[in-house]
């Protein structure tokens, strides 16, 4: 059986899913598995289509130091354990940079482009293509496509994609790139399915998830994102502090003589909910504790959802449509109630039994703007992506031999 690999590959863990390639009946997932506790505690774990468990492997501490010997240990379980043909890979990288606006097919040269956007994402891009390269190297006739977070918003106006900062930096690629394209693209996909109606309309999507964004989007295309230069802007999310003032960053520097590395470490892992309530990343542990600190930051969590409502809502001349999406946007109906309170003077009326029942749209009849929760799949993006490329560049050509 055909099949292709996706790959998400973080410091710490490395995400993969096998999907079986079944020709017009589209894409079957088969596997989704995780190692992660890189450099820690490593535990392998897979799930089957049915989310029967396949495997739980925990390993000695200081056996898998890094992302590459994670997908050896991944890799030769899988080719041990599964019996499927692998006709392709595809690779969430964070960074396209200013030149890719769609996934790629990659060869050595195009690794060496992506290469350069390690400045611009220094503690994803690397982990990204880690595994990429060594693929290249052991199979190299295996097709790998990399799938970016930042192509889909790389339509954005100029005036959307600048800082207020010398063009030189510009040029040089310090751009608003915005992040989570891969998830706003299946959404733009998926309401063409769902809502037909409203998916050429003006429709702000909000990302909720450890990491935490919001699109706007109309008829499909994203025109405006909360997230930046780096996935740090916008919202505040489990561990990173969303948009700040820059001034608090001079002032890390200076007067607290925090070194850069020191004040990125802050930035990325001890702000956000978790910092700012001193209780947990977690927005169920939130919700649940009674400390003040936590309803706090659950507060501001929610007040900023709501501040780049009214911000996106003006990239757009008004919107039609609010969806929610990610852990806390698919699975809390009470910080969609929140969220939606906020969104009143928008013309949006939520219907509560719809939403405390998890219905995919939880917005009243009345509403001028309707509300939806739609589950978002980032690696079957990958995978249709990854299939699409090999498709398209199909032929009787050498490089689309059989990995051996
Ligand atoms: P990631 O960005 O890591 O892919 P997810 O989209 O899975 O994360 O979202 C993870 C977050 O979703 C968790 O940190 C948690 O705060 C939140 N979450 C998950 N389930 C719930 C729930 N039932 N209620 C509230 N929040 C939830």
């Amino acid at each position: 059986m055909d099949a292709i690999l996706v790959v998400n590959a973080g410091s710490s863990s490395v995400k993969f899913q096998v999907f079986a390639v079944r020709g017009d009946a589209g894409l079957d997932r088969l596997i989704k598995g995780e190692l992660d506790g890189i450099g820690s505690r490593p535990r392998l774990r897979a799930r089957d289509g049915n989310n029967k468990l396949l495997v739980d492997q925990t390993h000695p501490s200081e056996s898998i130091p890094d992302v590459v010997t994670a997908m050896r240990i991944a890799g030769a379980w899988l080719k041990d354990s599964t019996a499927f043909e692998l006709v392709a890979v595809g690779h969430r990288v964070v960074h396209g940079g200013p030149e890719y606006d769609r996934p790629v097919l990659v060869d050595r040269q195009i690794l060496a482009n992506l290469k350069r956007y390690v400045p611009l994402a220094p503690l994803h891009q690397p982990n990204n293509l880690a595994p990429i390269e060594t693929l290249l190297e052991r199979f190299p006739r295996l097709p790998q496509v990399a799938c970016f977070d930042t192509a889909f918003h790389r339509g954005h106006s100029a005036v959307a994609d600048h800082f207020a900062i010398p063009e030189q930096y510009y040029e040089e690629g310090v751009r608003r790139y915005g992040f989570h394209g891969l998830s706003y693209e299946y959404i733009a996909q998926r309401l063409r399915e769902v809502a037909p109606s409203i998916a050429r309309s003006r429709v702000i999507v909000a990302h909720l998830g450890s990491g935490a964004s919001m699109c706007a989007m109309s008829d499909g295309h994203s025109v405006e994102s909360t997230m930046g230069f780096t996935a740090l802007d916008g919202l505040p999310m489990g561990t990173r502090s969303g948009q700040i003032d820059p001034g608090i960053i001079l002032y890390l520097l200076t007067e607290k003589g925090m070194s850069p590395r020191a004040v990125q470490d802050f930035l990325y892992k001890k702000c956000g909910l978790s910092g700012m309530s001193g209780v947990s990343n977690d927005v169920r542990e939130l919700l649940a504790s009674t400390e003040p600190g936590a309803a706090l930051a659950l507060d501001y969590f929610v007040y900023r959802i709501s501040l780049y409502a009214g911000m996106l809502a003006a990239s757009l001349g008004g919107i039609d449509a609010f969806v929610f999406t990610a852990g806390i946007g698919e699975r809390s109906p009470e910080m969609r109630a929140r969220i939606a309170r906020k969104l009143v003077w928008l013309g949006a009326e939520m219907d509560r039994v719809a939403n405390a029942e998890g219905k995919s749209r939880i917005s009243t009849d009345d509403s001028w703007v309707s509300l939806h929760v739609i589950p978002t799949d980032e690696e079957l993006m990958i995978a249709t992506h990854t299939l699409g490329v090999v498709q398209s560049h199909a032929a009787p050509a050498p490089q689309f031999a059989r990995a051996g």
